[in-house]
Protein backbone atom coordinates (compact mmCIF):
# COMPACT_ATOMS: atom_id res chain seq x y z
CA UNK A 1 0.00 0.00 0.00
CA UNK A 2 0.92 3.59 -1.05
CA UNK A 3 1.96 5.15 2.27
CA UNK A 4 3.15 8.53 1.25
CA UNK A 5 0.98 11.80 2.75
CA UNK A 6 -0.24 12.54 -0.55
CA UNK A 7 -1.52 9.08 -2.01
CA UNK A 8 -4.97 10.11 0.06
CA UNK A 9 -7.11 13.23 0.34
CA UNK A 10 -9.17 11.66 2.96
CA UNK A 11 -9.33 8.12 5.21
CA UNK A 12 -12.53 7.80 6.35
CA UNK A 13 -12.79 4.84 9.12
CA UNK A 14 -16.16 3.02 9.54
CA UNK A 15 -18.34 1.86 6.54
CA UNK A 16 -21.87 2.00 7.78
CA UNK A 17 -24.11 4.61 6.00
CA UNK A 18 -22.24 7.75 7.59
CA UNK A 19 -18.82 6.76 6.46
CA UNK A 20 -19.91 5.48 3.32
CA UNK A 21 -22.30 8.42 2.23
CA UNK A 22 -19.43 10.81 3.64
CA UNK A 23 -17.21 8.96 1.27
CA UNK A 24 -19.33 8.83 -1.79
CA UNK A 25 -19.65 12.42 -1.85
CA UNK A 26 -15.84 12.69 -1.31
CA UNK A 27 -15.14 10.95 -4.44
CA UNK A 28 -18.40 12.62 -6.42
CA UNK A 29 -16.06 15.81 -5.69
CA UNK A 30 -12.99 14.50 -7.41
CA UNK A 31 -10.59 13.70 -3.80
CA UNK A 32 -9.12 10.28 -3.20
CA UNK A 33 -10.59 8.76 -0.34
CA UNK A 34 -9.96 5.16 1.25
CA UNK A 35 -12.46 3.74 3.67
CA UNK A 36 -11.51 1.56 6.89
CA UNK A 37 -14.01 -0.91 8.85
CA UNK A 38 -13.63 -3.34 11.31
CA UNK A 39 -16.55 -5.08 10.28
CA UNK A 40 -16.35 -8.01 7.42
CA UNK A 41 -18.86 -6.56 4.92
CA UNK A 42 -19.51 -2.68 4.98
CA UNK A 43 -23.01 -1.34 5.85
CA UNK A 44 -22.48 -0.98 9.41
CA UNK A 45 -25.98 -1.67 10.93
CA UNK A 46 -27.60 -1.78 7.51
CA UNK A 47 -27.67 -5.73 7.13
CA UNK A 48 -30.10 -7.60 4.58
CA UNK A 49 -30.61 -11.14 5.30
CA UNK A 50 -31.96 -14.04 3.00
CA UNK A 51 -33.29 -17.01 4.12
CA UNK A 52 -36.03 -19.69 2.97
CA UNK A 53 -37.11 -17.65 0.31
CA UNK A 54 -37.50 -14.42 2.54
CA UNK A 55 -35.79 -11.77 3.50
CA UNK A 56 -35.75 -9.65 6.57
CA UNK A 57 -33.37 -6.95 7.92
CA UNK A 58 -31.02 -7.12 11.02
CA UNK A 59 -30.82 -3.41 11.63
CA UNK A 60 -33.03 -0.71 10.07
CA UNK A 61 -35.81 -2.00 7.36
CA UNK A 62 -37.07 1.21 6.14
CA UNK A 63 -35.90 5.29 5.76
CA UNK A 64 -38.04 8.13 5.37
CA UNK A 65 -37.45 10.19 2.42
CA UNK A 66 -37.47 13.48 4.18
CA UNK A 67 -35.18 15.65 2.19
CA UNK A 68 -34.36 16.16 -1.74
CA UNK A 69 -30.84 14.98 -1.09
CA UNK A 70 -32.04 11.12 -0.35
CA UNK A 71 -33.28 11.07 -3.82
CA UNK A 72 -30.25 12.49 -5.38
CA UNK A 73 -27.66 10.13 -3.66
CA UNK A 74 -29.70 6.89 -5.35
CA UNK A 75 -29.67 8.52 -8.44
CA UNK A 76 -25.70 9.40 -8.42
CA UNK A 77 -25.67 5.94 -7.00
CA UNK A 78 -26.95 4.42 -9.71
CA UNK A 79 -30.30 2.71 -7.36
CA UNK A 80 -33.19 5.25 -7.86
CA UNK A 81 -34.82 2.27 -10.04
CA UNK A 82 -34.32 -0.46 -7.17
CA UNK A 83 -36.12 1.94 -4.31
CA UNK A 84 -39.84 0.29 -3.14
CA UNK A 85 -42.12 2.57 -1.07
CA UNK A 86 -44.06 1.28 1.42
CA UNK A 87 -47.15 -0.20 0.62
CA UNK A 88 -50.70 2.27 1.30
CA UNK A 89 -51.49 -0.46 3.86
CA UNK A 90 -48.65 0.86 5.93
CA UNK A 91 -49.71 4.04 6.60
CA UNK A 92 -51.65 2.51 9.21
CA UNK A 93 -49.57 2.12 12.55
CA UNK A 94 -50.54 0.95 15.77
CA UNK A 95 -50.41 1.33 19.07
CA UNK A 96 -50.75 -1.50 21.84
CA UNK A 97 -53.68 -0.32 24.16
CA UNK A 98 -55.27 -2.88 27.18
CA UNK A 99 -53.73 -5.14 25.39
CA UNK A 100 -54.74 -5.17 21.77
CA UNK A 101 -53.39 -2.95 18.72
CA UNK A 102 -55.22 0.28 17.78
CA UNK A 103 -54.63 2.37 15.08
CA UNK A 104 -52.56 5.81 15.77
CA UNK A 105 -55.18 8.33 14.65
CA UNK A 106 -54.01 10.19 11.02
CA UNK A 107 -57.18 12.74 10.71
CA UNK A 108 -58.87 14.98 12.82
CA UNK A 109 -61.70 12.62 12.57
CA UNK A 110 -60.06 9.66 13.37
CA UNK A 111 -58.30 11.46 16.67
CA UNK A 112 -61.92 12.81 18.12
CA UNK A 113 -62.92 9.30 17.69
CA UNK A 114 -59.70 7.19 18.79
CA UNK A 115 -59.95 5.33 21.93
CA UNK A 116 -56.19 5.80 22.61
CA UNK A 117 -56.97 8.69 24.60
CA UNK A 118 -59.29 9.83 26.81
CA UNK A 119 -61.82 12.82 25.87
CA UNK A 120 -60.09 14.55 28.59
CA UNK A 121 -56.91 14.45 27.20
CA UNK A 122 -58.46 15.39 24.11
CA UNK A 123 -59.79 18.21 25.00
CA UNK A 124 -56.57 19.19 26.95
CA UNK A 125 -54.96 19.79 23.50
CA UNK A 126 -57.08 22.48 23.28
CA UNK A 127 -55.43 24.38 25.58
CA UNK A 128 -51.31 23.85 23.75
CA UNK A 129 -51.07 26.82 21.82
CA UNK A 130 -51.63 28.83 25.36
CA UNK A 131 -49.62 27.47 27.50
CA UNK A 132 -46.03 29.19 28.30
CA UNK A 133 -43.17 28.39 26.02
CA UNK A 134 -40.13 26.95 27.54
CA UNK A 135 -37.14 29.84 28.16
CA UNK A 136 -34.91 29.11 25.83
CA UNK A 137 -31.31 27.62 26.93
CA UNK A 138 -33.22 25.77 29.39
CA UNK A 139 -32.53 21.81 28.54
CA UNK A 140 -35.29 19.03 29.18
CA UNK A 141 -36.33 16.28 29.01
CA UNK A 142 -38.72 14.90 26.23
CA UNK A 143 -41.31 13.41 28.98
CA UNK A 144 -41.40 16.50 30.69
CA UNK A 145 -42.21 18.62 27.16
CA UNK A 146 -44.99 16.32 26.33
CA UNK A 147 -46.30 16.18 29.92
CA UNK A 148 -46.21 19.81 29.93
CA UNK A 149 -47.69 20.75 26.97
CA UNK A 150 -49.48 17.56 25.80
CA UNK A 151 -50.98 16.09 28.76
CA UNK A 152 -49.34 12.97 30.65
CA UNK A 153 -52.20 10.13 28.17
CA UNK A 154 -49.96 11.53 25.08
CA UNK A 155 -47.00 10.73 26.38
CA UNK A 156 -47.44 7.28 27.40
CA UNK A 157 -49.83 6.28 24.33
CA UNK A 158 -48.13 8.39 21.54
CA UNK A 159 -44.64 9.42 22.64
CA UNK A 160 -42.87 6.93 25.02
CA UNK A 161 -43.84 4.38 22.34
CA UNK A 162 -42.82 6.39 19.40
CA UNK A 163 -39.41 7.66 21.63
CA UNK A 164 -38.74 3.48 22.09
CA UNK A 165 -39.30 3.08 18.25
CA UNK A 166 -36.76 5.46 17.03
CA UNK A 167 -33.73 5.26 19.86
CA UNK A 168 -34.54 2.61 21.68
CA UNK A 169 -34.66 5.14 24.45
CA UNK A 170 -36.00 6.46 27.28
CA UNK A 171 -38.08 9.67 27.02
CA UNK A 172 -37.19 10.61 31.03
CA UNK A 173 -33.68 11.13 30.02
CA UNK A 174 -33.97 12.05 25.97
CA UNK A 175 -32.92 15.75 25.76
CA UNK A 176 -35.64 17.47 24.24
CA UNK A 177 -33.26 20.02 21.82
CA UNK A 178 -30.75 17.42 21.02
CA UNK A 179 -33.42 13.99 19.94
CA UNK A 180 -36.30 15.92 18.68
CA UNK A 181 -34.46 19.92 17.52
CA UNK A 182 -37.74 20.46 15.24
CA UNK A 183 -40.43 19.74 18.12
CA UNK A 184 -37.91 22.09 20.39
CA UNK A 185 -37.77 24.69 17.67
CA UNK A 186 -41.74 24.56 17.27
CA UNK A 187 -42.17 25.80 20.55
CA UNK A 188 -39.53 28.34 20.79
CA UNK A 189 -40.06 29.61 17.41
CA UNK A 190 -44.26 29.50 17.53
CA UNK A 191 -44.97 29.34 20.76
CA UNK A 192 -47.02 26.02 20.65
CA UNK A 193 -46.52 22.71 18.77
CA UNK A 194 -50.07 22.69 16.73
CA UNK A 195 -49.86 26.42 15.41
CA UNK A 196 -45.88 25.50 14.88
CA UNK A 197 -47.23 22.43 12.95
CA UNK A 198 -49.50 24.56 10.69
CA UNK A 199 -46.92 26.97 9.61
CA UNK A 200 -43.87 24.94 9.65
CA UNK A 201 -45.59 22.81 7.11
CA UNK A 202 -45.92 25.56 4.72
CA UNK A 203 -42.20 26.75 4.78
CA UNK A 204 -41.02 23.48 4.40
CA UNK A 205 -43.07 23.14 1.53
CA UNK A 206 -41.05 26.45 0.33
CA UNK A 207 -37.39 24.24 1.17
CA UNK A 208 -38.69 21.40 -0.77
CA UNK A 209 -38.14 19.30 2.27
CA UNK A 210 -40.63 17.06 4.05
CA UNK A 211 -41.77 16.31 7.53
CA UNK A 212 -41.19 13.15 9.41
CA UNK A 213 -44.48 12.05 10.02
CA UNK A 214 -45.37 12.61 6.29
CA UNK A 215 -42.60 11.59 4.38
CA UNK A 216 -42.73 8.53 2.60
CA UNK A 217 -41.05 5.53 4.02
CA UNK A 218 -38.67 3.11 1.57
CA UNK A 219 -36.43 0.65 1.26
CA UNK A 220 -35.03 -1.62 -1.89
CA UNK A 221 -36.08 -4.29 -3.79
CA UNK A 222 -33.07 -6.43 -2.33
CA UNK A 223 -33.64 -4.50 0.92
CA UNK A 224 -31.71 -2.06 2.40
CA UNK A 225 -28.68 -3.41 2.34
CA UNK A 226 -28.77 -2.35 -1.66
CA UNK A 227 -28.09 1.32 -0.03
CA UNK A 228 -24.90 0.39 1.35
CA UNK A 229 -23.29 -1.99 -1.02
CA UNK A 230 -23.89 0.61 -4.14
CA UNK A 231 -22.25 3.17 -2.38
CA UNK A 232 -19.24 0.83 -1.39
CA UNK A 233 -19.37 -0.55 -5.12
CA UNK A 234 -19.01 2.97 -5.87
CA UNK A 235 -16.24 4.18 -3.68
CA UNK A 236 -14.52 1.40 -4.27
CA UNK A 237 -11.84 1.49 -2.10
CA UNK A 238 -13.23 0.16 1.60
CA UNK A 239 -10.99 -2.21 3.08
CA UNK A 240 -12.57 -4.57 5.88
CA UNK A 241 -11.59 -6.59 8.15
CA UNK A 242 -9.69 -3.12 8.93
CA UNK A 243 -9.59 -2.48 12.45
CA UNK A 244 -8.33 1.15 13.27
CA UNK A 245 -6.44 0.90 16.00
CA UNK A 246 -4.65 4.18 16.50
CA UNK A 247 -4.82 7.70 15.06
CA UNK A 248 -1.73 10.37 14.43
CA UNK A 249 -0.37 13.28 13.52
CA UNK A 250 2.72 14.18 11.72
CA UNK A 251 4.89 17.37 11.76
CA UNK A 252 3.36 17.92 8.00
CA UNK A 253 -0.11 18.01 9.17
CA UNK A 254 -0.96 14.70 7.98
CA UNK A 255 -3.47 12.10 9.45
CA UNK A 256 -1.57 8.40 9.62
CA UNK A 257 -4.13 5.64 10.80
CA UNK A 258 -2.71 2.40 12.00
CA UNK A 259 -5.14 -0.57 11.35
CA UNK A 260 -5.03 -4.23 12.08
CA UNK A 261 -6.29 -6.50 9.04
CA UNK A 262 -5.60 -10.02 7.99
CA UNK A 263 -3.17 -10.37 11.55
CA UNK A 264 -0.96 -7.50 10.53
CA UNK A 265 -0.78 -3.74 11.48
CA UNK A 266 -0.80 -1.23 8.19
CA UNK A 267 -0.71 2.78 8.09
CA UNK A 268 -2.40 4.62 5.47
CA UNK A 269 -2.04 8.24 5.55
CA UNK A 270 -4.11 10.99 3.99
CA UNK A 271 -4.61 14.92 4.25
CA UNK A 272 -8.05 14.63 6.23
CA UNK A 273 -9.88 11.92 8.67
CA UNK A 274 -13.51 11.48 9.00
CA UNK A 275 -14.09 8.94 12.53
CA UNK A 276 -17.67 7.46 11.04
CA UNK A 277 -17.99 4.97 14.29
CA UNK A 278 -19.62 5.06 16.99
CA UNK A 279 -19.12 7.28 19.73
CA UNK A 280 -16.98 5.26 22.42
CA UNK A 281 -14.74 3.88 19.47
CA UNK A 282 -14.21 7.69 18.24
CA UNK A 283 -13.53 8.36 21.65
CA UNK A 284 -10.97 6.21 21.66
CA UNK A 285 -9.23 6.34 18.03
CA UNK A 286 -9.53 10.86 18.84
CA UNK A 287 -7.92 10.70 22.12
CA UNK A 288 -4.24 11.87 21.41
CA UNK A 289 -5.48 14.44 19.03
CA UNK A 290 -8.49 15.80 21.23
CA UNK A 291 -8.59 14.66 24.84
CA UNK A 292 -11.79 16.69 25.52
CA UNK A 293 -13.83 15.17 22.82
CA UNK A 294 -12.53 11.66 23.72
CA UNK A 295 -14.50 12.62 27.66
CA UNK A 296 -17.26 13.71 25.95
CA UNK A 297 -17.30 11.09 23.63
CA UNK A 298 -17.89 8.62 25.90
CA UNK A 299 -20.57 9.92 27.84
CA UNK A 300 -23.02 8.93 24.87
CA UNK A 301 -24.58 5.34 26.14
CA UNK A 302 -25.90 2.32 23.41
CA UNK A 303 -28.31 0.36 25.21
CA UNK A 304 -28.97 -2.88 23.76
CA UNK A 305 -31.33 -3.90 21.28
CA UNK A 306 -32.14 -7.85 20.01
CA UNK A 307 -34.26 -8.19 16.79
CA UNK A 308 -35.90 -11.32 16.21
CA UNK A 309 -37.75 -11.95 12.48
CA UNK A 310 -39.83 -14.52 12.57
CA UNK A 311 -41.80 -16.28 9.72
CA UNK A 312 -45.50 -17.72 10.14
CA UNK A 313 -47.85 -19.79 7.40
CA UNK A 314 -50.48 -16.85 6.73
CA UNK A 315 -53.23 -19.13 7.53
CA UNK A 316 -51.80 -19.45 11.60
CA UNK A 317 -51.97 -15.10 12.09
CA UNK A 318 -55.60 -13.97 12.83
CA UNK A 319 -54.67 -10.12 12.38
CA UNK A 320 -55.12 -8.90 9.50
CA UNK A 321 -51.26 -7.50 9.80
CA UNK A 322 -53.09 -4.42 7.75
CA UNK A 323 -50.37 -1.93 8.54
CA UNK A 324 -46.86 -0.96 9.52
CA UNK A 325 -46.96 -2.64 12.89
CA UNK A 326 -47.19 -1.79 16.42
CA UNK A 327 -45.47 0.40 18.90
CA UNK A 328 -45.91 -0.91 22.62
CA UNK A 329 -46.46 1.59 25.36
CA UNK A 330 -44.25 1.14 28.51
CA UNK A 331 -47.25 1.48 30.47
CA UNK A 332 -48.99 -1.49 28.70
CA UNK A 333 -46.18 -3.69 29.97
CA UNK A 334 -45.39 -5.39 26.78
CA UNK A 335 -41.92 -7.55 26.38
CA UNK A 336 -41.53 -6.18 22.90
CA UNK A 337 -40.42 -2.42 22.17
CA UNK A 338 -42.64 -2.85 18.89
CA UNK A 339 -43.35 -5.67 16.01
CA UNK A 340 -42.91 -4.34 11.96
CA UNK A 341 -45.35 -6.03 9.80
CA UNK A 342 -42.48 -6.41 6.99
CA UNK A 343 -44.30 -8.38 4.72
CA UNK A 344 -47.13 -5.94 4.36
CA UNK A 345 -44.46 -3.29 3.94
CA UNK A 346 -42.72 -4.38 1.19
CA UNK A 347 -42.89 -7.13 -1.23
CA UNK A 348 -40.69 -9.84 -1.38
CA UNK A 349 -40.43 -10.21 2.19
CA UNK A 350 -41.90 -13.51 2.62
CA UNK A 351 -42.88 -16.52 0.25
CA UNK A 352 -46.30 -17.08 -0.93
CA UNK A 353 -48.70 -17.92 2.30
CA UNK A 354 -46.34 -16.46 4.69
CA UNK A 355 -45.74 -13.26 6.54
CA UNK A 356 -42.83 -12.03 7.88
CA UNK A 357 -42.62 -9.77 11.08
CA UNK A 358 -39.59 -8.40 12.80
CA UNK A 359 -39.75 -7.57 16.52
CA UNK A 360 -37.95 -5.37 18.48
CA UNK A 361 -36.66 -5.94 21.96
CA UNK A 362 -34.49 -4.45 24.77
CA UNK A 363 -33.43 -0.73 24.50
CA UNK A 364 -33.51 1.32 27.78
CA UNK A 365 -36.78 0.04 28.72
CA UNK A 366 -35.83 -3.54 29.18
CA UNK A 367 -32.17 -3.87 28.89
CA UNK A 368 -32.36 -7.76 30.50
CA UNK A 369 -34.11 -8.99 28.03
CA UNK A 370 -32.29 -7.43 25.07
CA UNK A 371 -29.06 -9.76 26.75
CA UNK A 372 -30.70 -12.85 27.86
CA UNK A 373 -30.22 -15.90 26.04
CA UNK A 374 -32.39 -16.75 22.42
CA UNK A 375 -34.63 -19.32 24.19
CA UNK A 376 -35.86 -16.63 26.83
CA UNK A 377 -36.36 -13.99 24.43
CA UNK A 378 -37.75 -16.29 21.73
CA UNK A 379 -40.81 -17.50 24.15
CA UNK A 380 -41.60 -14.03 25.02
CA UNK A 381 -41.75 -12.56 21.01
CA UNK A 382 -44.27 -16.02 20.78
CA UNK A 383 -46.73 -14.94 23.73
CA UNK A 384 -46.46 -11.51 22.37
CA UNK A 385 -47.51 -12.83 18.70
CA UNK A 386 -49.95 -15.08 20.62
CA UNK A 387 -51.80 -12.44 22.72
CA UNK A 388 -51.85 -9.24 20.20
CA UNK A 389 -51.79 -11.04 16.66
CA UNK A 390 -53.41 -14.05 17.77
CA UNK A 391 -50.95 -16.33 16.19
CA UNK A 392 -52.35 -19.66 16.75
CA UNK A 393 -49.35 -22.13 15.75
CA UNK A 394 -45.41 -21.49 16.38
CA UNK A 395 -43.20 -19.80 13.98
CA UNK A 396 -41.82 -21.43 10.76
CA UNK A 397 -38.74 -19.88 12.18
CA UNK A 398 -37.09 -17.41 14.11
CA UNK A 399 -33.97 -15.45 13.48
CA UNK A 400 -32.49 -13.70 15.83
CA UNK A 401 -29.52 -10.55 15.96
CA UNK A 402 -28.06 -8.80 18.63
CA UNK A 403 -26.86 -5.24 18.99
CA UNK A 404 -24.79 -4.83 22.00
CA UNK A 405 -24.36 -1.52 21.66
CA UNK A 406 -27.18 0.00 19.40
CA UNK A 407 -28.27 3.02 19.29
CA UNK A 408 -27.06 6.53 20.77
CA UNK A 409 -28.96 7.95 23.35
CA UNK A 410 -28.80 12.03 22.85
CA UNK A 411 -29.92 12.10 26.41
CA UNK A 412 -29.60 15.31 28.47
CA UNK A 413 -26.13 17.04 28.23
CA UNK A 414 -25.94 15.69 24.60
CA UNK A 415 -25.76 19.18 22.91
CA UNK A 416 -22.50 19.83 25.00
CA UNK A 417 -21.36 16.99 24.42
CA UNK A 418 -21.26 17.29 20.75
CA UNK A 419 -20.38 20.94 21.02
CA UNK A 420 -17.00 19.87 22.52
CA UNK A 421 -16.34 17.48 19.52
CA UNK A 422 -17.22 20.34 17.06
CA UNK A 423 -14.28 22.51 19.57
CA UNK A 424 -12.13 19.41 18.47
CA UNK A 425 -12.78 20.08 14.88
CA UNK A 426 -11.74 23.30 14.92
CA UNK A 427 -8.31 22.95 17.16
CA UNK A 428 -7.84 19.87 14.42
CA UNK A 429 -7.99 21.13 11.09
CA UNK A 430 -9.32 18.25 8.80
CA UNK A 431 -9.96 15.73 11.65
CA UNK A 432 -13.94 15.39 10.78
CA UNK A 433 -16.57 13.25 12.77
CA UNK A 434 -19.49 11.63 11.03
CA UNK A 435 -21.30 9.12 12.71
CA UNK A 436 -25.62 9.02 14.10
CA UNK A 437 -24.48 10.16 17.83
CA UNK A 438 -24.73 13.15 15.95
CA UNK A 439 -27.08 15.43 13.62
CA UNK A 440 -29.77 12.38 13.89
CA UNK A 441 -30.10 9.04 13.94
CA UNK A 442 -32.22 7.68 10.87
CA UNK A 443 -30.58 6.81 7.89
CA UNK A 444 -31.89 9.87 6.58
CA UNK A 445 -30.18 11.41 8.98
CA UNK A 446 -27.19 10.03 8.44
CA UNK A 447 -26.84 10.86 4.61
CA UNK A 448 -27.93 14.61 5.27
CA UNK A 449 -25.02 14.80 7.81
CA UNK A 450 -22.30 12.81 5.50
CA UNK A 451 -23.35 15.28 2.90
CA UNK A 452 -22.61 18.41 4.68
CA UNK A 453 -19.11 16.68 6.21
CA UNK A 454 -18.02 16.16 2.18
CA UNK A 455 -19.17 18.95 1.35
CA UNK A 456 -17.29 21.19 4.09
CA UNK A 457 -14.17 18.84 4.11
CA UNK A 458 -13.88 18.88 0.31
CA UNK A 459 -13.77 23.00 0.89
CA UNK A 460 -11.26 22.95 3.15
CA UNK A 461 -9.12 20.49 1.38
CA UNK A 462 -9.20 23.03 -2.01
CA UNK A 463 -7.97 25.55 0.58
CA UNK A 464 -6.46 24.02 3.94
CA UNK A 465 -4.06 26.66 5.24
CA UNK A 466 -6.74 29.21 5.72
CA UNK A 467 -8.49 27.08 8.27
C1 LIG B 1 -31.81 -2.39 15.14
C2 LIG B 1 -31.82 -1.04 14.49
C3 LIG B 1 -32.93 -0.63 13.77
C4 LIG B 1 -32.96 0.63 13.16
N1 LIG B 1 -34.06 1.00 12.42
C5 LIG B 1 -34.02 2.15 11.70
C6 LIG B 1 -35.05 2.45 10.76
O1 LIG B 1 -36.00 1.67 10.56
N2 LIG B 1 -34.96 3.61 10.05
C7 LIG B 1 -33.91 4.47 10.22
O2 LIG B 1 -33.87 5.52 9.54
N3 LIG B 1 -32.90 4.20 11.10
C8 LIG B 1 -32.93 3.06 11.82
N4 LIG B 1 -31.90 2.76 12.67
C9 LIG B 1 -30.80 3.73 12.84
C10 LIG B 1 -29.83 3.73 11.66
O3 LIG B 1 -29.85 2.50 11.02
C11 LIG B 1 -28.40 3.99 12.15
O4 LIG B 1 -28.37 5.14 12.99
C12 LIG B 1 -27.42 4.20 11.00
O5 LIG B 1 -27.53 3.17 10.04
C13 LIG B 1 -26.01 4.28 11.60
O6 LIG B 1 -25.06 4.48 10.59
P1 LIG B 1 -23.57 4.90 10.97
O7 LIG B 1 -22.76 4.79 9.74
O8 LIG B 1 -23.58 6.22 11.65
O9 LIG B 1 -23.08 3.85 12.08
P2 LIG B 1 -22.86 2.27 11.97
O10 LIG B 1 -23.82 1.65 11.04
O11 LIG B 1 -22.82 1.81 13.38
O12 LIG B 1 -21.42 2.13 11.31
C14 LIG B 1 -20.22 2.31 12.02
C15 LIG B 1 -19.16 1.43 11.40
O13 LIG B 1 -17.92 1.65 12.07
C16 LIG B 1 -17.22 0.43 12.08
N5 LIG B 1 -16.18 0.51 13.12
C17 LIG B 1 -16.33 0.61 14.45
N6 LIG B 1 -15.13 0.69 15.05
C18 LIG B 1 -14.20 0.65 14.07
C19 LIG B 1 -12.78 0.71 14.05
N7 LIG B 1 -12.04 0.83 15.16
N8 LIG B 1 -12.14 0.62 12.85
C20 LIG B 1 -12.84 0.51 11.70
N9 LIG B 1 -14.20 0.45 11.67
C21 LIG B 1 -14.86 0.53 12.83
C22 LIG B 1 -18.29 -0.61 12.36
O14 LIG B 1 -17.85 -1.90 11.95
C23 LIG B 1 -19.45 -0.07 11.52
O15 LIG B 1 -19.48 -0.65 10.23
C24 LIG B 1 -31.84 1.50 13.29
C25 LIG B 1 -30.70 1.09 14.01
C26 LIG B 1 -30.68 -0.17 14.61
C27 LIG B 1 -29.45 -0.61 15.35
Amino acid sequence: MDTSPAALDVLVVGAGVSGLATAFGLARRGLAVQVLDAAARPGGVIATVRRDGALYETGPNSALDTTPLIGELLTAAGIAAERENASEVSNTRFVVKRGAPVPLPMSPGAFLATPLFSPLAKARLALEPFLRRQPAGEEETIAHFVRRRLGREFLDYAIEPFVAGIYAGDPERLSVPAAFPKLHALEQKYGSLIVGAVLGARERRKRAETAKNTAKSFSFRGGMQTLTDALARDVGRVEVGARALALARGDDGAFAVTFEQGGANRVSRARAVVLAVPAHEAARLAYPLAPEATVALQAIEYPAVTVVASAYRREDVDHRLDGFGFLAPRVEGRAVLGTLFSSSMFGGRAPEGQVLLTNFVGGRRNPELAVADDETILAKVAAEHRTLLGARAPALWHAVTRWPRAIPQYELGHLARVAKVAEAEKAVPGLRFCANWRGGVSVGDCIANAHATADSLAAWLRAPVSA
